[in-house]
């Protein structure tokens, strides 16, 4: 059996793991292939490789950076159905939409491309006499990623080019359900030319986290996965002194004004909760229906939904399995508790039989979901779409504003007016307007508030530069040899 080991300096590491796990494939819901599990040791060689590596890569050109960008970002155009197939063969996710989500990350290697603009400083000529003052912006040194499952390939694609571009040295840990996209990719950077050492990847589980959290060779951590992680992320990575972005987990309420096309609605809906079987933290979960248009939504989402093929992601179908049998399960607890606590099950997923072993639960419609519900408190992470029926605006942004997560939202209407002070008083990362997933281009930042981000750096963009690179101010003064003397006094400025 096919058995993923670590990518150190630029090679596979040849040793015995102590620990593997299994990696399977949803479809089927058999073991494929294994992963070895890293620990400490594990750590330590990926550190020295990165800082041996950072000490030249720091120093590399702009120019020379920005073509090793480039030439991967070829590379990775190329392969971009290998990769797709990769993640199918380990998510599950739709071969279509695991292409899609090479193409997201892409976009952040094209952004990084353009590094030399990026890292431009200021410089202010004369702040005193013959006195000029300048910035730049530095290095950290070696950094690591931690990735979740549902974006193997786009979520540390959200980090590596932009760290790269700025002269660091990386140590991405991919989810152990997932790890093939981010070694496909370690081969890609080498065929680009970036030299060994620059770009690692190290498997396993909470022992592998636990030494990248403390080791004192790793200047930051940029983490995304679920909020109880992201937050114990944070506190130990700062704890040890590490810079920290700690993404969690997500919430998303779409909110449907009267005046909503209820049509483009329905559409959104069906796409934003489905897609990807849910299991996007960007994905819409609560809708909330702002009356009297609630019974007219419903009804349009629940005809949609029956023409939602759900299969093998290989094999032409909209939506494919969840992730592993544990969360499929747990997925379908919350079906339950929801239609016990007495909300309306429109649509039960639970009812959906597909050939075989695959982890599979068709999409889920609940209709009179109320706040204290779990299926509306709780991150689910599945193909659940939960309908809240408010009277008023108000009520709508309250409810989505009193929630602990705040990720993505959406509102759908036809008043500019109504969705101008939505964009202002809604207390969410990411807005948008008659738009469901609302996932920003490379070139701005992508991050939630509240409970979904620990930490103040959001991902890629302007952040993601300033939070790889440390920044420096230097005051020069080439002396006049006519001019000095001792002056204990503060300067003049004159
Ligand atoms: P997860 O928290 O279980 O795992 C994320 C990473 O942390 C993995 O690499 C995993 O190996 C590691 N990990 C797991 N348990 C750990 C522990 N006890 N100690 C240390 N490390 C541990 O998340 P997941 O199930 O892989 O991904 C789904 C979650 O990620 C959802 O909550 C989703 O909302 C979130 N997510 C958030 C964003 C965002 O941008 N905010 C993006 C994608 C996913």
């Amino acid at each position: 059996m096919n058995q993923i080991t670590h990518w150190i300096n630029g090679a596979l590491d040849t040793s015995k793991p102590e620990r593997s796990g299994d990696i399977y494939n949803p479809a089927t819901g058999k073991v494929t292939k294994t992963v070895a599990f890293g620990n400490a040791a594990t750590v330590d060689s990926a550190v020295t490789a990165a800082t041996n590596a950072f000490s030249e890569w720091r120093h590399s050109s702009l120019t020379k950076r920005s073509q090793v960008l480039f030439a991967f970002r070829e590379l990775v155009l190329q392969n971009k159905e290998k990769i797709a197939a990769l993640i199918t063969d380990e998510h599950g996710k739709v071969l279509s939409d695991a292409a899609g989500e090479v193409t997201r990350g892409l976009e952040v290697v094209e952004f990084a491309c353009g590094i030399p603009h990026l890292l431009k400083g200021g410089y202010s000529e004369e702040v005193s006499t013959g006195v000029d003052v300048y910035s730049i912006r530095q290095a950290l040194g070696p950094i690591a990623i931690i990735s979740p499952f549902n974006f193997p390939a786009m979520v540390p694609m959200w980090f590596f080019p932009v760290a790269i571009a700025c002269g660091n040295t990386v140590i991405v840990k991919p989810s152990e359900k997932d790890p093939s996209a981010a070694m496909f990719m370690a081969q890609l950077w080498k065929d680009a030319g970036l030299p060994d050492g620059v770009f690692n990847v190290v498997h396993g589980d909470k022992e592998v986290v636990d030494a990248l959290l403390v080791h004192k060779g790793i200047k930051s951590i940029s983490f995304v996965g679920s909020t109880p992680i992201a937050r114990y992320v944070y506190e130990t990575g700062t704890k040890s002194g590490k810079r920290v972005q700690a993404l969690g987990g997500a919430k998303n309420h779409m909110v449907v004004l009267p005046d909503a096309d209820l049509e483009l609605a329905a559409d959104a809906a069906i796409n934003a909760g489905f897609g990807s079987a849910g299991e996007r933290c960007m994905a819409i979960s609560a809708i909330v229906a702002v009356e009297p248009i609630a019974s007219a939504l419903v009804a349009r989402i629940k005809s949609r939904m029956a023409n939602i093929k759900t299969g093998d992601g290989t094999q032409g179908s909209d939506m494919g399995p969840l992730v592993s049998a544990v969360h499929r399960d747990k997925v379908a607890s919350y079906i339950e508790a929801g239609a016990k606590a007495g909300a309306t099950l429109v649509v039960d997923g639970r009812d959906l039989k597909v050939a075989g072993d695959g982890f599979f639960l068709g999409p889920t419609l609940l209709d009179n979901v109320t706040p204290e519900m779990s299926v509306y408190t709780d991150e689910i992470f599945g193909p659940v779409l939960s309908i809240l029926r408010v009277n008023t605006y108000d009520e709508a942004l309250a409810l989505v504003n009193s929630h602990e997560y705040g990720n993505g939202t959406a509102i759908f209407t036809n008043d500019g007016g109504a969705a101008r002070r939505f964009q202002n008083e809604v207390e969410v990362g990411m807005v948008g307007i008659n738009v469901p997933i609302p996932v920003p281009m490379a070139y701005y930042s992508f991050g939630g508030w509240k409970n979904s981000l620990f930490g103040d750096s959001h991902a890629h963009g302007t952040e993601g530069v300033h939070f790889f690179t440390r920044g420096k101010v230097i005051t020069s003064r080439w002396l006049d040899p006519s001019h000095g003397g001792i002056n204990l006094g503060f300067p003049q400025n004159d």
